[in-house]
């Protein structure tokens, strides 16, 4: 086909005939601030005749001053090829094969260059959707080709331990000075041969505070509903990445201004819109934020716990509905539960290890209205009691649930056996008790 050699031609001239190469002095990336790990993997490589790169996040973040989450490494050597190098080795995937060296704490991985899937003959469109969604992307390639698959400028950073310099082909370095986040190439049709590169887009834009390029900005609203075509379990782990960042809050703003945030939840987007109750909102970003918090702290985040507030609002509002329907509270969270659930996994997948910790923190809800008897101590007791406390408390700092119930569960836990015998002993017991001095004197009745 003809005309595709053509586009393909214009793209070709469209890109720097050779890379910038900013030499160790004309950058800030010390081997210091290197997992020694990684230098080993680079190093073994480049001793056996193969080209070694850092590339990606890990680039971008120590260009930054930041510490990276991870290093990748990009070479020219082939998957086995690698594992020949490395004992400790095992190769990932399966459409696109990918090594990983482990380590004892960490794992580095390595990745031939490939090209993009660019459509260039017939049979290769067939691996496009009719969207424009890339279905395939498993080419080799050279390093350049390998920075122009990439999806933003400043994430094609190549920092080659041949010469210690940084090599960029697309104006990556430029973008990073300005805090500009600029997907390369054509932007409408990055996002649509890959609609979550929407996501990613909001997401480094909100972790690094970079501007998003205009054309990009301009794309988003419009795109946002690709993101319907997605695999649902791949946008379950993109959904981890963009709140579990430590910027949930700004994150879930931002996605909400994109429209990105309703082709995820399209069930909470319509529970937010009901704007005459305020706090639908006020709990989501006090969930949010408790998120956050807890990341700096440095304490455990849950995926499930985040879940559970992300639906919420829905779960609520349907069990709302089914107890006005005539049924008893606790199964009417459950029935909302499966309900919310079953419409929430064609969006974005999520597994079943994590989908019973979230049924349990929800139908313990109705639960905490009982403080009476055997109920509440059955309740204390329960594996998933804490969490469950938790949701609760987030649920009253919103008004939504009574704040005297929650002050009571947070009294119950502290005070001793006897306080708490007595706290829920209630007033049937008395009534029980007064009845039966109902013919001695009343004041110890009373007592
Ligand atoms: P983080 O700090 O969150 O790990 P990252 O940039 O390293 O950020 P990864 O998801 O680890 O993000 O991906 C590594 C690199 O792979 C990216 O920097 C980018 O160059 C490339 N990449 C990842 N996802 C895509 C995508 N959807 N389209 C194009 N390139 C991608
Ligand atoms: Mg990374």
């Amino acid at each position: 086909m003809p005309i595709f050699n053509l586009v393909k031609k214009l793209l070709k001239q469209e890109r720097t005939p050779s890379p910038r190469i900013y030499s160790r002095p004309e950058h800030t990336i010390s081997r210091s601030q290197i997992s020694p790990n990684a230098l080993k993997v680079l190093y073994r490589l480049k001793s056996a005749g193969f080209r070694a790169c850092l590339v990606g996040g890990c680039v971008r973040d120590l260009l930054l001053g930041r510490e990276p989450k991870d290093f990748d490494v990009a070479t020219d050597a082939h998957p086995q090829q690698v594992r020949e190098l490395f004992r400790n080795c095992r190769l990932i995937g399966r459409r696109f094969r990918l090594a990983h060296v482990h380590f004892r704490s960490e794992i580095i991985e390595v990745a031939t260059f490939r090209s993009a899937a660019t459509p260039d003959g017939e049979g290769d469109w067939e691996k496009q959707a009719e969207t424009g969604r890339v279905l395939r992307d498993n080419v080799y390639g050279t390093i350049e080709e390998d920075a122009w698959r990439r999806d933003f400028s400043v994430n094609a950073l190549y920092y080659d331990i041949a010469d210690f310099s940084v090599v960029d082909y697309v104006g990556g370095m430029e973008d990073l000075r300005n805090g500009l986040l600029r997907l390369i190439g054509d932007p409408e049709q990055r996002f649509r041969e890959d609609p979550v590169r929407m996501l990613r887009a909001v997401r480094f834009k909100t972790k690094l505070g970079f501007r998003l390029d205009e054309p990009c900005e301009r794309q988003l609203p419009h795109l946002s509903s690709l993101l319907a075509n997605v695999p649902p379990a791949r946008l379950y782990d993109e959904v981890l990445k963009l709140f579990l960042s430590g910027n949930a809050l700004q994150t879930f703003e931002n996605l909400r201004h994109y429209g990105l945030f309703a082709p995820l939840f399209p069930a909470t987007e319509a529970a937010l819109a009901r704007e005459h109750e305020g706090y639908p909102l006020v709990f989501l970003a006090r969930a949010l934020e408790n998120t956050d918090l807890r990341i700096q702290q440095g304490k455990a985040v849950t995926p499930y716990f985040l879940y559970a507030a992300l639906l919420w609002e829905p779960v609520r509002l349907a069990a709302e509905r089914i107890q006005a329907e005539g049924e008893a509270p606790v199964v009417a969270m459950q029935e909302a539960v499966s309900e919310v659930l079953s419409a929430q996994i064609k969006h974005v997948a999520i597994p079943k290890r994590v989908t019973l910790p979230m049924r349990e923190v929800w139908t313990l809800q109705p639960r905490f209205e009982h403080r009476i008897g055997r109920r509440p101590l059955r309740l204390l007791a329960h594996p998933r009691f804490r969490a469950a406390y938790d949701f609760l408390l987030l649920r009253s700092e919103s008004g939504e649930a009574d704040p005297d119930l929650a002050r009571w569960w947070t009294r119950v836990q502290e005070v001793d056996e006897s306080e708490r015998r007595k706290m829920i002993a209630g007033p049937r017991r008395r009534r029980r008790r007064r009845s039966r001095h109902r013919t001695g004197n009343r004041d110890s009745a009373s007592s």
